[in-house]
């Protein structure tokens, strides 16, 4: 049934009710339908004859679809998003990825920059075309989630106008941790159900810098030098470098620079780059990680744990230092015995003394991201958990519920390795103290 035949099914039953209502009746009766298997139609059947005022129907609703905030307490005062269902929205995450861009565009700076010569090897049966600039050719492109699954037919090599490195945006209202950004690209051939990459609908393709050497050239005349930056913002640090060969450059460069500390962050076991050349011990290789079962079902195409560690170990014994990231973390029965086998897992794999840091962060969103989700991933389970819009406007758990991860991640990391700096990503202070971190004192 499509959203229109939702409404007349609210409508049906409460004719009385305004379009704002009826949207936010239609929203939680599908959630609660889609969390438990039912049929739509029964969860609004199943709504007590007593139920005749907006505000009864909707708490009603409310506690089916958020039993435990309510148990502890949580006064729910959102009014919920309107559902938007776009059947051919669908990521189809079954079919092998093979990459291969159908269009290479080539902004004319760059066209004969060694990255054009490079992908042009690589990519024979590709159609090239000269383009003046990415902004200028993206400027009408609207895009959509249909389009996002298409991103992956164009890729544009470009030159980067590089204003040197960004503070970690963060959230308004959290502790920074701070961490800067460099971006050497955007997009990411992987299909994390969740990735923020979704709010960013508007790029016709993935984008690399053909200029990076600019970017070196940059940081070396930048007085805050002694720094944490990573690559991994607007894309997986490492899942293109067989394209772009761009990680031994970023090695050779920052080990003329000890004072910073610069990070890989993937979800690959792409590191040949980084064993071509001589580690370095300010070099950061860091990895997301997430229990296997989560990784099959909502990181798509990403390599598995095992694959991952296999690669940290790799890192490790060649001189680099690890960093691992929990982040997100799920809330699901039975999270605590899988997120402790992953604990115990990356210390079978992985020396403690090359961990330079550990981060940990719960599931969080914005209400783009989350219409994204149920667009792209209709079989994600993620957002059957109970997910709130936070202060700083993110859809998140309930409060008590990330203190209790933090809390029970945090004690098995202390456990396993006490030294190891451990922080908290784009949470409020008092989520700090309530899990037992000082956010002061972490770097
Ligand atoms: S690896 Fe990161 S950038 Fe790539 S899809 Fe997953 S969350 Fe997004």
């Amino acid at each position: 049934m499509d959203v229109a035949g939702l409404n007349k099914v609210v409508l049906a039953r409460f004719p009385s009710f305004g379009p704002n209502k009826v949207q936010e009746l239609v929203r939680l009766a599908y959630e609660i339908a889609v969390r438990d298997g039912l049929d739509f139609v029964t969860v609004v059947r199943n709504i007590p004859a007593g139920c005749t005022a907006f505000s009864a129907v909707k708490d009603h609703l409310l506690g089916l679809r958020f039993p435990e905030g309510l148990a502890h307490g949580i006064s729910i005062k959102e009014s919920f998003a309107a559902l938007k269902i776009d059947i051919n929205a669908e990521c189809d995450v079954k079919r092998a990825r093979v990459i291969y861009p159908k269009k290479i565009f080539f902004e004319r700076a760059v066209e004969s920059s060694p990255l054009a010569v490079r992908l042009r090897k690589l990519f024979p049966d590709s159609v090239y075309e000269t383009i003046s600039s990415y902004k200028e050719r993206s400027a009408d492109f609207l895009g959509g989630p249909a389009e996002f699954n298409r991103r992956l037919d164009n890729f544009f090599v470009v030159k980067e106008h590089y204003d040197c490195v960004k503070s970690c945006p963060c959230t308004p209202g959290v502790v920074s941790c701070g961490y800067h950004n460099v971006n050497f690209g955007f997009g990411c051939p992987f299909e994390c159900s969740y990735c923020f990459l979704q709010n960013y609908t508007n790029s016709p393709g993935i984008v690399f810098p053909a200029n990076i050497d600019d970017f070196f050239q940059a940081f070396a005349g930048y007085a805050g030098q002694n720094i944490r930056l990573g690559s991994g913002e607007t894309a997986d640090s490492l899942a293109f470098d067989h394209l772009t060969g761009f990680s031994s450059g970023i090695v050779d460069f920052f080990r003329s620079y000890p004072g910073t500390v610069f990070e890989f962050k993937t979800k690959s076991d792409n590191v040949a780059g980084l064993l071509a050349v001589a580690a370095s011990a300010n070099i950061v290789t860091g990895w997301s990680v997430n229990p296997q079962a989560v990784i099959e079902r909502e990181e798509h195409y990403s390599a598995g744990l095992a694959r991952r560690l296999a690669a940290a170990r790799s890192c490790a014994a060649a001189g680099y230092r690890t960093a691992f990231h929990f982040d997100p973390v799920f809330y699901y029965p039975g999270w605590q015995a899988d997120y402790a086998l992953v604990v115990e897992d990356i210390f079978r794999a992985v020396p403690r003394d090359s961990m330079a840091w550990i981060s940990l962060g719960t599931l969080r969103m914005t209400v783009r991201q989350k219409k994204m989700i149920e667009n792209r991933f209709p079989l994600n389970t993620i957002l059957s958990a109970e997910l709130l819009t936070a202060p700083d406007g993110k859809v998140r758990y309930h409060d008590f519920v990330r203190v209790e991860v933090y809390r029970f991640l945090l004690s098995l990391l202390r456990g396993r390795a006490p030294k190891v700096p451990v922080y908290l990503c784009m949470e409020p202070a008092e989520i700090w103290r309530e899990a037992g971190l000082d956010s002061r004192c972490v770097f």
